[in-house]
This record gives C-alpha cells, sequence and structure tokens, in this order.
C-alpha cells in the first residue's frame, strides 16, 4: 500500500519551516482528534496518517532522511522502541529498509524485530539506499559517480559509546536500573520503558560533547562509486559498512546504490536488447534502400528491403548491449516507421495524382493489407447483425 506524501498530508510546502509544520498539524489533529469524532473511522485513519507525518517532518533528522529517501527513509522508525520520543532509542536501528529488500536480509532483522529487546545490545546499524539516475551511455560502459550520503555515522569522539571518553556511568536513580516504570493509568497499571534512561537501566554522567550522547553524529559523506559496464533500471550496487553507524557497538549498515537509467532521446533499452524508431519515406520503403543507422558505437547501414510496410522491425544482430551479468551483446531492434509527406507542392500533389490514377484498374494487389481487411470489416458488420 503506498503512503501518501508526509508534506501534503499535512497540506504544507516542502520549505515549511517547523512553525508552520506545527500549525497545520494542530489545526488538523484537533479536527480529526478521535475524542471528537467517536466512532468514524476513516477520521482515526486521517488522525494517525496526520500523527505520523509531523512525528516524521517535526523532527530535523527525520525530515532530511524523508526528503532524501522518501517513506524508505524513515518507515520503522516511529513507534520504534522508547516510542520515537528520544531520538536515540526511536530506531536508526533496524526496521524500515528490511521490508524494502525483503527476505534476502532477515538474518539481519530476524530475532528481535517488533519483540522486546535488549537496549544494551550491540544493534546493526541501519542500511540505507541511494536512488541514482545515469545515461544510457554511462550504463553501457561503466563510470565512476561521485555521491553525497547523508547518515549517521559512530561518533569517532566516543567511539559510540555516548560517554565523555573517561566518565563514567551510573544506575538511573529513576528505575533503579530496571529500564522499565509503572504507571498508574486509572484501574491498570501499565508497564512502560524508563523515560529518563530510555530503558538502559543506565545513565551517562557526563554525556559525550561531541555527540551528546547519542553515540552517533549526523555526517554527510561523499563515496565515490564505480558503476560497472552493463548495470541497467533496478541494479542495486551494496557498498558494505557505509549505511548507518551501529548501536552500542554493532557494526554499520549497508549503503545499497539503485540504478536508474534515464530516458534516452534515440534507444529504449530491454535487457540486452536495444530498440529504435526509424522513419523512412514511403517512396524509399517502396523501392528499397539503405539507411545510416546510430548505434551506441557510431553509425552502421541498416539495409531496407523493397517493399517494407511500416511496423517492420529489422534486427541488426550484436549491436544492442552486454549485460552486466555476463554474456555476449543482444540486437538493437529498429521499428519501421512510414512517413506520409508533408507541405507538398501543387505540382508534387499533382504527380502524386497521376500515380494513383496510374493504379486504377489494377484491383488490389499494390495494396497487400486492404484486401484482407474489407474482408474483415465486411465479416464484422454481418456478425453485428446476426
Ligand atoms: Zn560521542
Ligand atoms: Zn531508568
Amino acid at each position: 500500500m503506498s503512503k501518501r506524501d508526509y508534506y501534503e498530508v499535512l497540506g504544507v510546502e516542502r520549505q515549511a519551516d517547523q512553525r508552520e509544520i506545527k500549525k497545520a498539524y494542530r489545526r488538523l489533529a484537533q479536527k480529526l482528534h478521535p475524542d471528537r469524532n467517536p466512532g468514524d473511522e476513516s477520521a482515526a485513519a486521517k488522525f494517525q496518517e496526520v500523527s505520523e507525518a509531523y512525528e516524521v517532518l517535526s523532527d530535523e533528522s527525520k525530515r532530511a532522511a524523508y526528503d532524501q529517501f522518501g517513506h524508505a527513509g524513515v518507515d520503522g522508525q516511529s513507534g520504534g522502541f522508547g516510542g520515537g520520543a528520544g531520538g536515540f532509542g526511536g530506531g536508526f536501528g533496524e526496521g524500515g529498509f528490511g521490508d524494502i529488500f525483503g527476505d534476502a536480509f532477515s538474518e539481519f532483522f530476524g530475532g528481535g524485530r517488533g519483540g522486546r529487546r535488549d537496549p544494551n545490545a550491540p544493534r546493526r546499524g541501519a542500511d540505507l539506499r541511494y536512488n541514482l539516475e545515469i545515461s544510457l551511455e554511462e550504463a553501457v560502459g561503466g563510470t565512476s559517480v561521485d555521491i553525497r550520503i547523508p547518515r549517521m555515522a559512530q561518533c569517532d569522539h566516543c567511539h559510540g559509546d555516548g560517554a565523555e571518553p573517561g566518565s563514567s556511568r551510573k544506575t538511573c536513580p529513576t528505575c533503579n536500573g530496571m529500564g522499565k516504570v509503572r504507571m498508574q493509568q486509572g484501574f491498570f497499571a501499565v508497564e512502560q520503558p524508563c523515560p529518563t534512561c530510555q530503558g538502559r537501566g543506565e545513565i551517562i554522567e557526563k554525556p559525550c560533547t561531541k555527540c551528546h550522547g547519542e553515540g552517533r553524529v549526523r555526517e554527510t559523506r561523499t563515496l565515490s562509486v564505480t558503476i560497472p559496464a552493463g548495470v541497467d533500471t533496478g541494479d542495486r550496487i551494496r557498498l558494505t559498512g557505509e549505511g548507518e553507524g551501529g548501536l552500542n557497538g554493532g557494526p554499520a549498515g549497508n549503503l545499497f546504490v539503485e540504478v536508474t537509467l534515464r530516458p534516452h532521446p534515440i534507444f529504449r533499452r530491454d535487457g540486452t536488447h536495444l530498440h529504435c524508431e526509424v522513419p523512412v519515406s514511403f517512396v524509399d520503403a517502396t523501392l528499397g534502400t539503405e539507411l545510416e543507422i546510430p548505434t551506441l558505437n557510431g553509425r552502421v547501414k541498416l539495409s531496407v528491403p523493397p517493399e517494407t510496410q511500416t511496423g517492420k522491425v529489422l534486427r541488426l544482430r550484436g549491436k544492442g548491449v552486454r549485460s552486466v551479468h555476463g554474456g555476449g551483446p543482444g540486437d538493437l531492434l529498429c521499428h519501421l516507421v512510414l512517413e506520409t509527406p508533408v507541405n507538398l507542392t501543387e505540382e508534387q500533389k499533382t504527380l502524386l495524382r497521376q500515380f494513383q490514377s496510374s493504379l486504377e484498374g489494377t484491383g488490389d494487389r499494390h495494396s497487400p493489407r486492404k484486401e484482407g481487411w474489407f474482408d474483415s470489416v465486411k465479416k464484422f458488420f454481418e456478425d453485428l447483425r446476426g
């Protein structure tokens, strides 16, 4: 199910500042709040949607991830451990990308997912995805590109610990090291992760001066990515360890560069085959001719046989492209399109009329499709009448 754009949900511009975002959220939340719309499921769903949009857009780092990667950049971050309230516990670590990359990565996400996990256990950093658009020529020949990746990286001052080097940790006074607190709500006692220590059971006495105790810092890295020859739309290049930094000493996630080919003015790619349209005049198509055709390795001659009909596909073997997975090159398929002449002079029109009358009385032997077509039309109307 595709989600609506968060900016659209809140009805704000992409450049909206926090004040505008908050204002839009307040207005919508008041209107849609379940207390005001008892039993209205559509209002409840909208309220949920608005809350989710606000949760992301009101948090600058989540908003940046959303702006860069769309929903994929923030999915699974909300509602994680710690209720998403504190950025630390909120769940940069897992989720989100697991859904996109499917079962192949379930080994990374398995186990603790969705369950209650030990907040002090090492957690692998999230995978990141980068959408890279390249030209057909770059895809076919291979290329190298520099990309800028905003990500959460392990803090080099405290090495991800969150505590200022040399300082110590102490038992959390709120939960006495339990990591959980019990809250009385009416008749019910609800157990929640401790808000003071985010469930860790201990607190840092002196947070790291560089990362303010988060263990990670936001950075933008420039990476040089080698794109192998033959890549196609949908191919992914994995850069191991270039995703988000891990938590509690866990390994970094991976960065997946997902390739998309920009549309080409001449060629359409289909695997290793290339397709192109070739306009040909009706005279050339009638008499036969030789055309110069562009390929990715220069021009080649294409022989158009006499009496060629429109839509005819001529195949140039080996003039396609090679796959990144190996094997020989595909073919170039030239789709001939017969052109009706335009801007004719009176003299040229007279010549055509003369030509037309020269065909009279010869039946349909000059129009290979006409006879069959009229037969079909006749049958069609007979069938209609029953
Ligand atoms: Zn630090
Ligand atoms: Zn605590």
